[in-house]
């Protein structure tokens, strides 16, 4: 039988179009699975079910764990299909020649060798993301090269490299310098002298920095992440070609061993994981391999540890803070709302030939967006106790005695909830009917009996469930919670792509006008976002 086509696809659209009735994609995770997972260039795939109307369709499918894109990796495969051994083969060699150009080994000596040269020797190919040796000048010698690369630089590649903008498979989103200090601050005031970056390439890098400046600190990184440009700035011990949906290390064993080195030594103590995943992911297959890295942990601690927890910083949008908790009951959600990533203007970054960053607090989207909020969604959640994690006065934040945590100004205690209930940085009102707090701008609707926008159609909130994207209810009621402890991030997604869609709809008929990017600009963009992405694939 052939494969769907597009099967992610399919469930866009149904998301695009709005049909109603919860269909969409979940991710399985069998409890003792007959067979191992196929292998994808990502390394072992996901199993996968079609879900239709709530119900799930009885053919399962593998997919790539890493990509949400079929154009990014290809990779199908019914779950009871026998592949032949030509077939096999043939998977086996595209899973190779998809592997990166060089060796983990290879790239550390060239950049041994980078380093040692003058300041006019090291030159740095935009168009290729690579740092050239005197042998590779000529192969480059059409393309963008850029010279007199300083240690500096050598030292912030997130900076010289491109952000991969591929928004279904990986879209980076880096912190601003504000917001990787104010974490870096933090790590270090609750005394962590190691820390595990899982997604963070910026946090990695100023870590770095800091521990080779003048005031040093005495803090050690390991960055895990699947964007492989990185390892041609880093020694093995601190970058892993890696991926977090399936806890894949791309170089085998000795990078697992650099990873469980790394959390194990000195039994364990004084290391914390910081992670910040792509929005776009799954949620479960992200909590499974985070399991995976606490069991790694902990298999290094001495008997009488058994309690404790490996600390963990998980950035991500507060709308996830019911599912992340499903996975981690001991995860708390921070109120810290400053947490901003630049935001690069790729055509400006064309036409200007840099990149420009820009704070999200200062973007023009943000601060003038639909609600003219400009705060962040992102959050911090973590198992560290919230009373030893001092938000800073200056940016408004207050220590709440009665839920012994910070949270900001707006955000204030409800008695009838005993808890301070703001999850958006405005300030709640509680509503009796409802028994809860609700966010300001919504009322109580007898038709509904809930709480919902004024200006909502009874019976169907126009921005529908998070959690299965139907139009009728919202996440506080879903179903799919009520019945079945598998609650559906796909469909989540599908949800979020439907409010999304409706933004970006809006915006673009906003910024299309006027705007007027050369057709140069056009190609150059696709050919460098193909490299990119053939970097991230290969
Ligand atoms: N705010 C962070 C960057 C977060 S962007 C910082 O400034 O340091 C998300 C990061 O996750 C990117 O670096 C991206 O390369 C990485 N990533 C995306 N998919 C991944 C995967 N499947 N496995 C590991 N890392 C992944
Ligand atoms: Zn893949
Ligand atoms: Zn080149
Ligand atoms: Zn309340
Ligand atoms: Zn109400």
């Amino acid at each position: 039988m052939a494969a769907p086509r597009g099967w992610l696809g399919t469930v866009e659209a149904e998301g695009i179009s709005g049909r109603q009735g919860s269909s969409g994609v979940e991710v399985v995770f069998p409890s003792d699975p007959a067979t191992p997972a196929p292998l994808c260039p990502h390394g072992p795939t996901l199993l996968f079910v079609k879900v239709n109307q709530g119900k799930e369709e009885t053919r399962r499918f593998y997919a790539c764990s890493a990509c949400r894109d079929r154009k990014d990796c290809n990779f199908f495969q019914w779950e009871d299909e026998k592949l032949s051994g030509a077939r096999l083969a043939a998977r086996e060699a595209h899973n190779q020649k998809c592997q990166p150009p060089l060796s983990r080994t290879q790239c550390v000596e060239r950049y041994v060798k980078f380093i040692e040269l003058s300041l006019s020797q090291r030159k740095f190919c935009q168009g290729c993301q690579q740092l050239l040796l005197p042998d590779d000048w000529e192969k480059h010698q059409e393309h963008r090269v850029v010279g007199d690369i300083s240690i500096t630089q050598l030292k912030r590649p997130s900076q010289l490299l491109y952000p991969l903008e591929n928004k279904k498979t990986n879209a980076q989103y880096l912190f601003t310098d504000r917001s990787c200090q104010f974490l870096v601050d933090l790590l270090s005031t609750l005394g962590f002298t190691r820390v595990l970056c899982v997604g963070t390439p910026r946090l990695h890098e100023l870590i770095r920095l800091k521990a080779s400046g003048e005031k040093k600190s005495n803090i050690k990184s390991l960055l895990l992440d699947i964007d492989f440009r990185y390892s041609q700035f880093y020694m093995e011990d601190s970058f892993c070609h890696y991926n977090m949906f399936n806890h894949h290390f791309f170089d085998g064993k000795a990078a697992l061993e650099v990873c469980r080195t790394f959390l194990q030594e000195d039994k364990g103590e004084g290391v914390i994981m910081v992670t910040d995943p792509p929005f776009g992911g799954l949620v479960e297959p992200l909590a499974v391999t985070f399991k995976k890295l606490i069991a790694m942990w902990k298999e290094g601690q001495s008997q009488d540890n058994s309690q404790k927890e490996l600390p963990i910083f998980w950035i991500f949008p507060y709308f996830f803070e019911f599912r992340i908790r499903q996975f981690f009951p001991s995860f708390c959600m921070l109120d810290y709302q400053h947490f901003h990533r630049t935001f690069i203007c790729v055509d400006e970054a064309m036409k200007y030939g840099c990149m420009l960053e820009v704070d999200y607090d200062n973007h023009a989207l943000y601060k003038h967006g639909k609600t003219g909020r400009k705060q962040s969604p992102v959050r911090i959640f973590t198992n560290i106790p919230p009373n030893k994690i001092i938000l800073p006065s200056e940016e408004g934040y207050r220590f709440c005695p009665l839920c012994q945590r910070y949270v900001s100004l707006e955000n204030q205690h409800c008695e009838h909830c005993n808890s301070c209930t703001s999850k958006d940085g405005r300030k709640w009102n509680h509503c009796f009917l409802c028994k809860k707090c609700v966010k300001p701008s919504w009322i109580h609707c007898s038709i509904c009996s809930h709480c919902a926008l004024p200006d909502h159609s009874c019976g169907a909130p126009k921005d529908g469930c998070f959690i299965c994207g139907e139009l009728d209810h919202k996440r506080s009621t879903c179903p799919k919670i009520a019945t079945s402890k598998k609650v559906n991030n796909t469909l989540f997604f599908r949800a979020v792509r439907k409010q999304k869609q409706r933004k970006s709809n809006k915006m673009k008929m906003g910024t299309t006008k006027g705007q007027s990017m050369n057709h140069t600009s056009v190609t150059r963009k696709k050919s460098r976002r193909e490299r990119a992405h053939q970097y991230l694939c290969s």
